[in-house]
């Protein structure tokens, strides 16, 4: 690591540390659960229990905003802090030491709303950033479609305007927590020509739609867990009002690669949050399957494991340090992306192995380790290398860029 974090920074350290002394331990107490400690996802108990969590994620989304902890790298006119790259890492760091709750609405906070702050106009972002900021409603993301996840810009869903209104049909696929979301940010295309013009990027617009109009139909997709969080979205004459429309006409692509790229980022806290999960399950490990960690299989394969987490963490601080000197943190954005999805379902995969037969035991069973959530997170992690660009994608796009660097 050749930077250090000034005074300013330690100073931003200790007093989110401060307050989440004082604030967490009350919050916990009042909202505590075995089940909805569980940060990944709802319970087996499907619509039920995604909508206890949710409750429990607002409270604390709103708890952090009276703090102005919940967007701290939002503009301070819209109760941000305008915090700094360094201070983002820090914040990330904290969170994770402290193993503080999810919040209510991610794809608001981390997506939507810096994309309304940088493209909507006064009258969109005075009715929207307030509403994500204090929680009042869930946002989703609509934009994968059957033809058209890796290959983003084939999409079809069709939005033609009639008036000072866009009619909207067609079908989007894998919209998390669509179900819930009052609202969501959807790129539809406004240009029909432009696939057969081999112009795809072009006449793709970007869309608010309220998720309670008329002609919109959410039906939940059971996952590979059993729960029903992703859902396929039909659109039949759905009719949204053009000052809905978030940015120009035609210019949803730009909008999207700005919402795409703030998912790509901060992934900072994630190796810390990973090593606690590999000291939680040796811990299990010695308490339910002590003789697992004589094996010299699994106990090499811990060492791998830690020696990958300290490689994540380093590439995070060495990312940073580009930034720092003004220098593009290519090529640690994408490799934290690969590294972090190999390294989720390695360590899930070792949690099974380690805990034993108990621990393949799913949720609900009365001998399920930890309430089975290792068994649960052993198939949940396939998602991370789909989800954010899929591994093959972003190794493409390593090499592309490798060459080009090379030439
Ligand atoms: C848990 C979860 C939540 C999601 N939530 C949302 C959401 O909220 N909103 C949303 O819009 N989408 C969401 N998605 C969808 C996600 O963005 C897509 O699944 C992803 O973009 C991949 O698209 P696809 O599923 O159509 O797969 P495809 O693009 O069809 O890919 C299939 C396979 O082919 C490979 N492949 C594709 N193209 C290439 C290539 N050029 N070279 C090499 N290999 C290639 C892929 O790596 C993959 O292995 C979610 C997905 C998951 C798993």
């Amino acid at each position: 690591m050749d930077f250090a974090y000034s005074e300013a920074d330690e100073a931003f350290r200790s007093e989110l540390r401060d307050w989440l002394d004082e604030e967490l331990p009350k919050f916990l107490a009042e909202w505590a659960s075995p089940e909805d400690d569980d940060d990944d996802a709802a319970s087996s108990d499907g619509g039920a229990g995604i909508m206890r969590q949710m409750e429990r994620r607002r409270a604390w989304q709103r708890k952090l905003n009276e703090g102005q902890w919940a967007a701290i790298t939002w503009p301070k006119e819209w109760g941000g802090r305008e915090a700094s790259v360094t201070e983002s890492m820090i914040y990330a760091e904290e969170m994770a030491k402290y193993r503080t709750p999810g919040i209510y609405n991610a794809n608001g906070l981390w997506q939507i709303g810096p994309m309304i702050i940088k493209w909507g106009t006064d009258e969109q972002k005075e009715r929207w950033i307030p509403n994500i900021l204090n929680a009042d409603d869930h946002w989703c993301q609509g934009f994968s479609e059957p033809e058209a996840g890796s290959d983003l810009a084939n999409l079809r869903t069709v939005a033609i305007a009639d008036g000072d209104e866009c009619v909207l049909n067609g079908q989007k696929i894998w919209i998390s927590t669509a179900h819930i979301a009052k609202w969501g940010l959807f790129l539809v295309r406004t240009d029909p020509t432009a696939i057969e013009r081999e112009a795809k990027h072009e006449g793709i617009t970007a869309l608010i739609v309220d998720m309670e109009a008329d002609g919109i139909e959410c039906r939940p997709i059971r996952d590979i867990g059993g729960e029903e969080m992703f859902n396929e979205i039909f659109f039949t004459d759905a009719r949204v009002p053009v000052a809905y429309r978030l940015g120009g006409e035609g210019e949803g692509w730009q909008v999207a690669m700005g919402t795409l790229g703030h998912e790509r980022v901060g992934t900072a806290g994630l190796a810390i949050a990973m090593r606690q999960d590999v000291e939680a399950i040796i811990n299990l490990a010695r308490a339910e399957n002590p003789e697992a960690l004589d094996d010299p299989e699994i106990r090499a394969r811990i060492a791998r494991v830690h020696t990958d987490v300290e490689y994540t963490r380093l590439l995070n601080y060495r990312a940073l340090s580009k930034i720092l000197k003004g220098e593009k943190s290519w090529p640690e954005v994408p490799l934290a992306k690969l590294q972090w999805s190999h390294l989720a379902q390695t360590i899930a995969e070792l949690a099974v192995d380690i805990l034993g037969p108990a621990g393949m035991m799913s949720r609900g069973g009365p001998d399920a380790v930890d309430g089975g959530k290792w068994n649960r997170l052993h198939v949940y992690q396939r998602f991370t290398s789909i989800g954010a660009g899929t591994t093959e994608v972003q190794k493409n796009i390593l090499a592309d860029r490798a060459i080009q660097f090379e030439r």
